[in-house]
């Protein structure tokens, strides 16, 4: 059995998970695990995975399931028990990878989980990633191209939203408003995470 915590951060993209998840890092100690992030680091460095993804990533859709589970199966063995808490942003983004991750979790004996969904409109998150392309307009995320985004929100709704809907099914789901400062949405993620009733998952 594991004192690890598990944060499953879930939102449509720009909600704020990968902002949140740093904070969260920073202020806990927690490993945080952005597999966007994963991504477009082994794409700069042409890694193997890199390889694979890059078709993906770019035009806006997922990566197949298996090689993501197979990184965070890889992530979670260099983690668990060495860490007071591991942050997932960005992932489970697909209903199969969801229930393989209930695999993975009971496998590693986790019993604390949380899992938050970010609640922001979808013209609120797509004004923050236009806001986010003109201010960094020197080193462009690969994906925040107008179609590209079009593409990731649809691609949301359509194997986000359901994971979404089944971890509110199961009766874990944490839901926070996600807009107002990184500060105020901070202060609700971290009640979140230090509410001492978490649902487990993981039972015995
Ligand atoms: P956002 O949620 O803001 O769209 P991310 O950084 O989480 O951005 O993901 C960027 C891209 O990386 C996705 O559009 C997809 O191509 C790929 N990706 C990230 N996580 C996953 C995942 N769990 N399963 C499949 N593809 C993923």
């Amino acid at each position: 059995m594991s004192q690890t915590t598990v944060v499953i951060l879930l939102g449509r993209p720009g909600s704020g998970k990968g902002t949140q998840g740093e904070l969260l890092r920073e202020q806990l100690g927690y490993a945080h695990i952005s597999t966007g992030e994963i991504l477009r680091s082994a794409i700069r460095e042409h890694t193997e995975l890199g390889l694979k993804a890059q078709g993906f990533v770019e035009a806006g859709s997922l990566v197949p399931d298996a090689l993501i589970l197979s990184l965070i199966s890889e992530r979670m063995h260099q983690l668990v028990g060495r860490i007071p808490g591991i942050i997932f942003d960005g992932f489970p983004r697909t209903l199969p990878q969801a229930v393989a991750f209930q695999e993975v979790i009971l496998k590693f004996g986790i019993r604390q989980l949380v899992v938050i969904e970010l609640k922001l409109p979808h013209q609120v998150a797509s004004e923050r990633i236009q806001y986010r392309e003109a201010s960094n307009a020197g080193q462009l995320r690969l994906d925040d191209r107008d179609e590209v985004v079009v593409a990731r929100m649809a691609v949301f709704e359509r194997e986000t939203q359901p994971v979404i809907d089944h971890y509110e099914r199961l009766g874990v789901l944490v839901s926070l408003e996600g807009a107002g400062s990184r500060e105020e949405v901070f202060g609700r993620v971290k009640l979140a995470v230090g509410a001492q009733d978490h649902q487990c998952l993981a039972k015995p």
